[in-house]
């Protein structure tokens, strides 16, 4: 397949992130001697330990909260700048990702009056679900373990992604406080499903320990059955957790991978058409975006016609009310006729409302998707995914990153999605010269 983007060659990308994060130039951190055990245990347990290093068992730890998780940096590669580069991108699709959710979490259900009378302009606490400013809810939790599944495994495993979600709802794995608060009824009907179905396959292939269950070989899940949506479920719950999947894939010449995994990722909680084609869309603009494509081609009406003329959608046509989205329908809307609302489809259309109005600024356009009111913090989440690709993390309002709760963890797993996703990549065109 021929790529139709490619990254920019000559982008002037300032080195700075390393100003905002001095860790990632420090040497490893080494986890303390209580986590070190779990490691010793996860490892022997857990598929990934057969694959080569480096290995990446801290994101395997369900009782340590993100911000206090010790991890160590992915090694470095012969080509900084180009990681760098990358890295600007995907941190800043992941950080404007939680920015977005951190922002919208105080006003979540708001109705747009309310918003009319009391603006948002700045990150607070309280309000909803009684947060600290800066603390973000399930958006950037379920993304969390999307971005922790790529990366331990290597690359795609839906048995995987619903074992981190289950953890995340069951034992607040990847909660900024803990503990899951704010589960969606979709997701939470697909992990009832999930955790039925796992019952039924114990008994089935005469496991003993429920718990080995979250570990199976590769063999045994792949005989699993992870499309546990019930059909026609076409809320946003699978977009608002979308990132990891083009951000992992992204460094493929084609966006064929990261279209794909999008719609197979929201396949497991999210069974209906407009959700899954919703992710299958923004995952080609965020690939593309990540890749140096300019905003103006992004939001250009005929982007959708020429991916899918690149053979990036396969044979499989967006459905009827995606297509309208991604030729523009939303370059036509006043902001009355935008909904913010759970739907798929609304909240893909308010967000990129948002960044074709922001003027070229993060801060005007999360804002204004915020004081849409509604699905505040998913709305503001989806558009901080592709806004951050398109910017950059070094356009993103410094003091907001400060003070988003385990910034820092988020910028690592930013870098190991960058570090896995080249590995793929090469193993990949590996593959395909020796065949
Ligand atoms: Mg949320």
């Amino acid at each position: 397949m021929v790529s139709i983007f490619s990254l920019p060659s000559n982008a002037s990308v300032a080195l700075k992130s390393t100003q905002i994060y001095p860790h990632l130039n420090n040497h490893t951190t080494f986890p303390q001697q209580h986590d070190r055990r779990q490691y010793d245990t996860l490892q022997s347990t857990n598929p990934s330990s057969r694959s080569e290093s480096p290995s990446t068992p801290w994101l395997n730890l369900t009782d340590v909260r993100p911000a206090d998780i010790q991890y160590e940096k992915p090694p470095s590669s012969n080509n900084p700048e180009n990681d760098m580069r990358l890295f600007d991108k995907i941190h800043g699709s992941m950080i404007g990702m939680a920015i977005g959710d951190a922002l919208g979490a105080h006003v979540e259900f708001r109705p747009r009056a309310y918003l009319e009378q009391n603006p948002v302009s700045d990150m607070q606490g309280g309000g909803t679900w009684g947060l600290k400013a800066g603390q973000w809810t399930d958006d950037t939790s379920m993304a969390l373990c999307l971005a922790a599944s790529l990366i331990v495994n290597k690359n795609f495993n839906s048995y995987d992604q619903l074992v981190r979600y289950k953890w995340w709802w069951r034992k607040g794995y990847m909660s900024s406080i803990g503990k899951c608060f704010d589960i969606g009824n979709a997701t939470k009907a697909s992990l009832d499903e999930f955790v039925n179905r796992q019952h039924k396959f114990c008994e089935l292939y005469k496991i003993k320990d429920f718990k080995e269950l979250d570990q199976l070989s590769d063999d045994l899940s792949s005989k699993f059955d992870t499309n546990c949506s019930r059909d026609n479920v076409d809320s946003n719950g699978a977009l608002m957790r979308l990132t990891p999947i083009p951000l992992f894939y992204c460094q493929s010449e084609s966006g064929t991978y990261a279209v794909h995994f999008a719609g197979e990722s929201a396949r497991v909680t999210h069974g209906g058409q407009k959700a899954i084609d919703a992710c299958r869309f923004y995952a080609a603009l965020i690939y593309a975006a990540v890749r140096g494509k300019p905003k103006k081609e992004l939001l250009d009406p005929q982007f959708y016609k020429q991916c899918f003329q690149a053979g990036w959608f396969g044979q499989k046509q967006l459905h009827p009310d995606i297509v309208q989205i991604a030729e523009g329908s939303y370059q036509k809307k006043n902001r009355p006729e935008i909904k913010a609302g759970a739907m798929a489809v609304e909240a893909l259309e308010a967000a990129l409302w948002a960044f074709f109005h922001d003027n070229n600024s993060f801060q005007v356009g999360v804002l204004s998707c915020v004081n849409l009111g509604d699905d505040t913090d998913t709305v503001a989440a989806i558009y901080g995914q592709l806004a951050g690709a398109c910017y950059g993390v070094e356009k993103l309002p410094l003091n907001w990153i400060q003070q988003i709760y385990a910034k820092n963890f988020i910028a690592n797993i930013s870098d190991w999605l960058r570090f896995e996703g080249a590995q793929w990549w090469e193993k990949k065109k590996n593959m395909r010269g020796s065949t």
